[in-house]
């Protein structure tokens, strides 16, 4: 790859006012009808600089002509991107983190947009990395950002999982494998004093719910003042919720998923964390399985009969027209959880669909609650771990959004 330059022979990309507006206040995306003239004629992935309509310079980006997000802008300095840039960038994403969890060794060390890496994710699991990129631009210089990776964190490998959707939208091949080092399928790795494993090649995401860390925790603290509580894990996935809870006291822990390649880990992990005996791990659809135990004399175990009930199911949504759709599969588990809670249950429930905001997130479970005649008392207000940055101007940097709710009757 040749070296670039911002030199004036680089191509350029004019923006109408609201896009340039939308840059300065540090938003990376520019889509096609909010460019006013292309000059030069970039290739894809190549760096564009980026001028507001009265050809001032705002920043550098990434050009894609097969993309929606026509230039993701990376940098507002003018200056090359090159292995300096991703060196400093790169640190900067590990001081976040290690300024926000000094002892964590596994963690997001980028994510995306909300550490201004439009089209880059890289996770650690202790001295593993695991990179998704969903951009041309990042992918024309990932042996550069592997370099700067062993650079500053010197990983004992670097794996790369391709093989997500967005790629497609760039046209990037899907691809999963090991960039550099060695590393098996699985990777053990500890968090918060449990035992766990990311599965990069095959698993969700890539391998493990990190945004939940926090809330991850604070369930296991509510678990904690409820001794021998009975709780249900909805969309347990690899069973990190279920895992905290069994240590923190709970007296059975009963989480489903539709995986059972998931099930199948998180029954491993109980056992190697010693919480084995009081786990119990199903196959089920949520939908149908909470449809049968909260029935008036449907299946064991009745209405009531749990302490904690936790829901946190994939995003219901896609795009903003699939909102209504979404909102009444929300609706739906909440007024079948409601019923099964006990007086006093707490209910710990998520939505990671940024087209769900938490108000109409909170005014569903309300309209669950008012269905069941339950009145809920709110004891937190949840959001993604703080790997996960928020940056309020770029919107969809904020997705992960949940309550937990005690049952006041
Ligand atoms: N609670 C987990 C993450 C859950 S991710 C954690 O903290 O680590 C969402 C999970 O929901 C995935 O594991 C997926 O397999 C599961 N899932 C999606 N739809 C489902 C359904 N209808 N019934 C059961 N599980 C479902």
């Amino acid at each position: 790859m040749s070296v670039e330059t911002s030199s004036s022979r680089q191509p350029a990309v004019v923006l109408r006012p609201a896009e340039a507006d939308r840059v300065v206040a540090g938003h990376p995306w520019v889509y096609e009808r909010g460019i006013q003239k292309v000059q030069g004629e970039p290739g894809n992935g190549d760096v564009v600089t980026v001028l507001d309509p009265r050809r001032r310079f705002l920043g550098m980006g990434f050009y894609n002509a097969r993309s929606r997000l026509r230039v993701r802008v990376i940098s507002h300095r003018n200056a090359p991107i090159d292995a300096a840039f991703f060196e400093q960038r790169l640190g900067e994403a590990l001081a976040l983190r290690e300024r926000r969890f000094p002892d964590a060794r596994s963690f997001r060390l980028v994510n995306a947009e909300g550490d201004f890496l439009s089209g880059l994710i890289v996770d650690k699991y202790e001295d593993v990395l695991v990179v998704q990129i969903s951009s041309a631009g990042m992918e024309q210089r990932k042996e550069l950002i592997f370099d700067a990776l062993e650079k500053i964190v010197s990983p004992r490998a670097i794996v790369e999982r391709g093989d997500i959707a967005s790629r497609q939208f760039e046209g990037l091949p899907e691809l999963a494998g090991i960039a550099r080092g060695e590393c098996a399928d699985e990777i053990a790795f500890e968090l918060d004093g449990l035992r766990l494993l990311a599965t990069p090649f095959s698993g969700q995401k890539t391998g493990f719910y990190l945004d939940q860390r926090t809330n991850h925790r604070l369930v296991a603290e509510e678990v904690a003042r409820r001794p021998g509580a009975r709780v249900l894990d909805c969309f347990s996935s690899t069973g990190a919720f279920a895992l905290h809870a069994a240590r923190a006291g709970a007296g059975s822990v009963h989480g489903l998923d539709q995986s059972r390649e998931a099930l199948m880990t998180a029954r491993r992990l109980a056992d190697e964390n010693g919480v084995g005996d009081r786990c119990v791990f199903e196959e089920a659809n949520v939908f149908d399985w909470l449809k049968a135990h909260s029935a008036p004399g449907g299946d064991d175990p009745a209405p009531g009969q749990f302490d904690v009930v936790i829901l946190d199911p994939p995003s219901f949504t896609r795009n903003r027209a699939s909102v209504p759709n979404a909102l009444r599969g929300y609706k739906e588990i909440h007024v079948r959880a409601l019923k099964l809670l006990s007086p006093g249950g707490l209910l710990a429930t998520f939505c990671c669909s940024h087209h769900v905001d938490a108000g109409m997130f909170q005014d569903v479970i309300l309209s669950a609650a008012f269905d069941v005649r339950r009145v809920l008392r709110r004891v937190a207000v949840c959001s993604q771990s703080l790997d996960h940055p928020v940056i309020p101007s770029i919107p969809e940097t904020e997705y992960l959004k949940g309550f937990l709710f005690e049952v006041v009757r």
